[in-house]
């Protein structure tokens, strides 16, 4: 007996800050056209010039590479977002890649 494969689409998920919003709204077009085929996962801050976001989530949950069938929905955060480091938490001043404080990879995207 055959079963039949349920297909889901492709999910991310991304935070991005007020004022970083703002800019991304001039340039969505570009902005998507960038992301696609990047691969990101939950938790990597993405750079798309000087605009940061978050990937908050992914489904699957995991690594996505982010395709044509990917649907991608970007909240706006009321909180300024920053750069934070995965291993000691520490705030960064500007963004990196990585930590001012320990050195840790901070997992960035660039696009
Ligand atoms: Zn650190």
């Amino acid at each position: 007996m055959q079963q039949a494969q349920i297909q889901t689409g492709k999910k991310v998920a991304l935070r991005v800050g007020q004022d970083d919003a703002s800019k991304l709204r001039e340039n969505t077009q570009d902005f998507f056209n960038a992301l696609r085929g990047k691969t990101v996962k939950p938790d990597d801050q993405v750079l798309f010039g000087d605009v940061l976001l978050w990937v908050e989530a992914t489904k699957p949950k995991g690594v996505v590479a982010i395709g044509r069938d990917t649907k991608v929905k970007v909240a706006i955060s009321k909180k300024e977002l920053r750069q934070s480091c995965p291993s000691c938490g520490q705030a960064q001043d500007e963004h990196r890649r990585e930590c001012a404080g320990c050195g840790a990879d901070l997992q960035v995207v660039s696009l």
